[in-house]
C-alpha cells in the first residue's frame, strides 16, 4: 500500500500532472451529466418528524466509522444545536423553524449527507485525483491517493468533507460513500 502511494504522488508530482489531473476531472464532470444508471435518494422534507433513525441505520452500516449506541441516537435533546457531518457521521438532522417565537413553530426537519454532485467541487478541487465519480453518480474518495491538504473542505458547498484530526499517523477525510460497500456485496436496501 505504502510503496503504491509512493510511485502514486512521484508519478503526478509536478506541475505537469496536476494539470493532466485537472483536465481529466473536467472530462469526467461533463460526462457525468449524462448518467443511464444513476441513481440517487429523495428526501420528503416535510414528512420527516426528527427521529433520527437515518441516522442510525447510516451508523450501523457504516463498520468503519466510531460505534455509537442507540440511547445517542434516542437523544433528541441535540437537536437543540445545528451540527454537520463530522469524522464519526455521514449523515445528520438538524430541526429548524421559520420565524421566532420558536414555540409557536412547528419544526421542520432536513437531513444532510453528500450530496454527491453531478460536477463535484470536492473531486475538481482536489490536485491528486482523490475523488472519482462511479457511473451511478456516487461520488468517492480514495484516501491512499489523498495528502490531506483539505482543498475539497473547503471547496464543498454544504461542508461535507470532515477530516480526521484526531488520527495523527494516517488521518483520512470522510464523507458518505452512497452505501459503497454494501452496494459492492449486492446488499444495498431497496
Ligand atoms: S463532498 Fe460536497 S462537493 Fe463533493 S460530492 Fe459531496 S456535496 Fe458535492
Ligand atoms: S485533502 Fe481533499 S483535496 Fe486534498 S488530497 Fe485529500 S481528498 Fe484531495
Amino acid at each position: 500500500m505504502i510503496n503504491t502511494r509512493r510511485t502514486f504522488l512521484k508519478q503526478f508530482s509536478g506541475t505537469a500532472g496536476m494539470l493532466l489531473l485537472g483536465s481529466r476531472a473536467q472530462a469526467e464532470d461533463t460526462s457525468s451529466l449524462d448518467r443511464a444508471d444513476g441513481f440517487g435518494v429523495l428526501v420528503d422534507t416535510t414528512l420527516c418528524v426528527g427521529c433520527r433513525s437515518c441516522e442510525q441505520a447510516c451508523n450501523k452500516v457504516n463498520t468503519d466509522l466510531p460505534r455509537k449506541t442507540l440511547a445517542h441516537f434516542k437523544d433528541l435533546s441535540i437537536l437543540e444545536e445545528k451540527r454537520r457531518m463530522d469524522f464519526s457521521t455521514y449523515t445528520v438532522v438538524n430541526r429548524y423553524y421559520n420565524s421566532i417565537p420558536e414555540a409557536e413553530q412547528k419544526p421542520v426537519f432536513a437531513k444532510f449527507q453528500c450530496m454527491h454532485c453531478l460536477r463535484p467541487a470536492c473531486k475538481s478541487a482536489c490536485i491528486v485525483g482523490a475523488f472519482s465519480s462511479e457511473s451511478t453518480g456516487a461520488v468517492q474518495y480514495d484516501s491512499w491517493k489523498c495528502i490531506g491538504c483539505r482543498y475539497c473542505m473547503a471547496a464543498c458547498p454544504f461542508q461535507v468533507p470532515a477530516y480526521e484530526y484526531r488520527n495523527a499517523f494516517t488521518p483520512k477525510v470522510r464523507k458518505c460513500t452512497f452505501g459503497y460497500d454494501l452496494r459492492l456485496a449486492g446488499r444495498a436496501a431497496q
